[in-house]
């Protein structure tokens, strides 16, 4: 169930009506549903659980870039969640928020060595490493610091995810992980270095991805090279199969992810039972946008409203630099009314106060306005305030959290001043 409701006329996040959060924080303020984002990281466990898995058997690596907010990443940490990061700053997020650092995963193609060794110093679960150069530096840092990094290969099994070219990552023309012809001779360098540690095999092929096929048609293929590292004498702990599920934004129908994971742990269970005497592997999944995505909404109120005779614009303080996804994708989110008005309704884009014609939110919606109205964009969830900018000199929105009918001011929004307070002008 959808936690964003009209009561009325009126729209309400869980028991709190959003005109109330705005009249306290003021707009553009990104607004999450706690018990939507729990809803959704239990859809997960549960189903891991529901085939027999417990938290050691089967871990769900929330994506930290999705929304890196330190009150939800401790919300997913209490639940059990570990957490999938891309850099050192999102691992000391991790950390202030609460998470096991031994529950972490390092993914990304550039890991500066300052990074390796924050994450080693942290004992990290595992690198997903996407380059033999990588290998080496990381088993460098490792022997510096007298440790050995837990590794697994990002491989890019060239299945094609049917998502937005800028989201998809596991076709051979993009710069993410391993070649899979060329992973069987990586993971031999890899365990021919002293301070690595193979302990798994990595995948992500994209994101916003409606149907479970491709991502197991990766998983056949990482099993498939999984039993060729076994004859090689590499074992294996783990198996991770990356994120990339996808949320309804307009009348999309993702795949249900119990669905999902129960074809996955089928073919797991089939697989182990054939060929490793039913002796288990540990599973590890790396989920952003299905957990936060449609548990939040960004806040904007209505500016000025401009009709024209050819288009009407609907100009908001939301813009671009708040939400990029539709300047960068042209993607489509979903545009409420926060109190619906009877009759008016005009056809218009609704814009951001940016000087680019890029900023744009959305484009030729029916909507009843009048200046002051306030508007929730909706599906804001993900890659919304993690992409946020300055742009324009701007600060960056509030966030809220709501939990049943109270709210809490989760990130304050940012003052102007703030903006150039690093800057400095040389004598
Ligand atoms: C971004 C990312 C994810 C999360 O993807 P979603 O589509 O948001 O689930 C997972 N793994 C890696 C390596 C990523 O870069």
């Amino acid at each position: 169930m959808s936690h964003f409701q009209f009561r009325g006329d009126a729209l309400y996040v869980e028991n709190v009506p959003l005109a109330a959060i705005a009249a306290a924080h003021g707009t553009p303020v990104y607004v999450y549903s706690r018990a939507s984002l729990t809803e959704n990281y239990r859809s997960y466990a549960d189903a891991c659980r529901a085939h027999g898995r417990n938290e050691q058997q089967a871990l769900v690596c929330y994506s930290v870039k999705s929304n890196s907010n330190l009150a939800v990443l401790n919300l997913l940490g209490k639940l059990g969640s570990g957490f999938d990061i891309v850099s050192g700053g999102e691992l000391l997020r991790v950390i202030a928020a609460g998470g096991d650092p031994r529950k972490v995963i390092f993914s990304g193609v550039g890991k500066s060595r300052e990074e390796m060794a924050l994450a080693l110093s942290h004992d990290i679960l595992c690198f997903n490493v996407e380059s033999i150069p990588e290998l080496h530096r990381l088993n460098d840092v490792a022997a510096g610091m007298g440790k050995r990094a837990r590794v697994s290969l990002r491989v890019n099994p060239d299945v094609d995810p049917k998502t937005h070219p800028y989201i998809s990552t596991g076709l051979k023309e993009n710069k993410f992980g391993i070649a899979f012809e060329d992973a069987l001779a990586t993971y031999r360098v890899a365990a021919s270095l002293p301070h690595l540690e193979v302990t798994g095999i990595d995948c992500h092929i994209g994101s916003q991805l409606l149907d479970d096929a491709p991502l197991l048609e990766a998983l056949d293929k990482v099993i498939l090279l999984a039993d060729q590292l076994h004859a090689e004498g590499i074992a294996l702990h783990h198996l991770d199969i990356g994120g990339g599920i996808g949320i309804t934004y307009d009348d999309e129908q993702p795949v249900a992810v119990a669905d999902y994971l129960a074809r996955l742990f089928a073919r797991i269970d089939r697989w182990r039972a054939e060929k490793h005497d039913g002796k288990p592997i540990v599973m590890l999944f790396e989920p952003g946008r299905s957990i936060v995505g449609n548990a939040g909404v960004l806040l904007t109120e209505v500016q000025y409203l401009k009709h024209g005779a050819t288009k009407n614009f609907a100009v908001v303080d939301a813009a671009m630099n708040d939400l990029m996804r539709p300047a960068m994708y042209e993607a489509w989110h979903g545009i409420q009314p926060v109190h619906r008005r009877p009759a008016g309704a005009r056809v218009y884009d609704v814009v951001g106060p940016v000087c680019e014609s890029g900023d744009w939110l959305a484009r030729e919606r029916t909507l009843s306005l009048e200046q002051g109205d306030l508007l929730a964009i909706m599906s804001a969830g993900a890659y919304g305030m993690t992409m946020a900018s300055n742009y324009n000199t701007r600060g960056r929105a509030a966030e809220v959290l709501v939990d049943g009918d109270r709210f809490s001011l989760i990130r304050r929004r940012e003052a102007p001043a703030e903006l150039f307070a690093l800057e400095s002008i040389p004598d």
